[in-house]
């Protein structure tokens, strides 16, 4: 039977407006033919029309089989897990969201070998407009820690250039949950296009997620309403409301019901707030301030967190209030599961 192609991506997804902009399909069409534009327009991806499948009749389907729209919404809370735990760095990470634990993991792990690279989300300190990047190197992890709330890449545009140019074979991902489930997808499917996607990604770190913001409608938003350019403001967070923290101390709380027009709009069709498919994944909810509450999901998973702890990079206690995690979890496949 004749795989599915961006024909039926298009139709299924992208009409319908559920596509999260978790970019999956751009990376792995090997013909390069699908991308995003910037600003609203670019609440799905295009197709240049070139379609090895549909065009030169060579078996592709590539890009649909790593859509993570196109499966039933998953419904869990918590999930699978091995292990629960609230950690945080050991060492000074000035920029970290949480406790800077994913940081700590991760740049222990590029110290010692075991991954080459860490496909990512950075963003320009002056604009706070994120990109897609590959870090090779824990100076530039951690001066690159924190969270980027606000979107217009394609998150895992760089996983593309990460495995088919510079052939990296150890590949650490960070990503949103609809990431994740792209990324799972990738690791568990049938598709040959996919095989060398599959073996060079070694660890997935997902990020817990309510909702993530167009870049230019919060800036815009933020420049009208509040009177706050993107280089005056320190930090970000979501907790229910939005927080900005700026240069000379001063904080705003958003309310995300002012925020609404801001949201991308596949975020809407989102069930899935812990990142059900990582090998770990991290979130602030559930643990105490300058704590990242951390769920290791997996084998893989376990023996990264390990590795951070023996390095003296990471520390761990007990005591997560999974309720409060639960609550947040349920509330968003509440409002998202129509
Ligand atoms: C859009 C968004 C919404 C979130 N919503 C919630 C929430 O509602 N509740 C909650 O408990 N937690 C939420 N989080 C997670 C939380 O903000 C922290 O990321 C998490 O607690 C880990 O903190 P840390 O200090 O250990 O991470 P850090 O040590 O600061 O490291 C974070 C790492 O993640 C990477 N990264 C940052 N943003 C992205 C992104 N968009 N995509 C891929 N990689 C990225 C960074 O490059 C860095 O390597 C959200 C995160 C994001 C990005
Ligand atoms: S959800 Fe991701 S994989 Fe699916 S169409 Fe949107 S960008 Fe592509
Ligand atoms: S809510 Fe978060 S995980 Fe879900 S689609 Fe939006 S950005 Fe992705």
């Amino acid at each position: 039977m004749a795989k599915k192609t961006y024909l039926d991506l298009k139709s299924e997804v992208w009409d319908a407006g559920t596509c999260s902009g978790c970019g999956a399909c751009v990376a792995v069409c090997p013909a390069d033919a699908l991308s995003f534009s910037e600003g609203t327009s670019g609440i799905s991806p295009v197709s240049t029309g070139y379609c090895k499948q549909e065009t030169d009749s060579v078996p592709c389907g590539a890009c649909y089989a790593v859509c993570p729209r196109t499966s039933p919404k998953p419904a869990d809370t918590i999930g699978q897990y091995l292990d629960l735990s609230s950690a945080s760095a050991a060492f000074d990470i000035p920029h970290k969201q949480s406790g800077g634990a994913v940081t700590a993991i991760l740049a222990s792990a590029l110290d010692e070998g075991l991954i080459d690279c860490v496909v990512s989300v950075t963003m320009d300190r002056f604009t706070l407009k994120p990109s897609s990047v590959i870090i090779t190197d824990s100076e530039t992890l951690v001066m690159q820690a924190g969270s980027r709330y606000s979107w217009w890449v394609p998150l895992l545009a760089a996983l593309k250039e990460a495995v088919i140019v510079r052939k990296y074979k150890k590949i650490a991902v960070t990503g949103l949950p609809c990431a994740v489930q792209a990324l799972a997808r990738i690791r568990t499917g049938d598709n040959d296009l996919l095989v060398p996607y599959a073996g060079a990604i070694r660890l997935i770190i997902g990020l817990f997620c309510t909702e993530s913001f167009d870049y230019s409608l919060l800036t815009e938003k933020l420049r009208r309403d509040y009177a706050t350019e993107p280089h005056e403001i320190r930090k970000m967070d979501v907790k229910g409301k939005l927080v900005i923290t700026r240069h000379d101390g001063s904080t705003t709380n958003l309310p995300l019901r002012e925020l609404e027009s801001c949201i991308r709009p596949g975020c809407h069709h989102c069930t899935d707030l812990t990142a059900l498919f990582a090998d770990i994944s991290a979130g602030s909810v559930g643990s105490p301030k300058g704590s990242t509450t951390l769920i290791v999901r997996t084998p893989t998973g376990r023996a990264f967190v390990d590795a951070a702890v023996r390095s003296g990079k990471l520390v761990l206690s007990p005591g997560v209030d999974t309720v409060a995690i639960e609550k947040l979890a349920t509330e968003k496949i509440e409002k998202n599961r129509s």
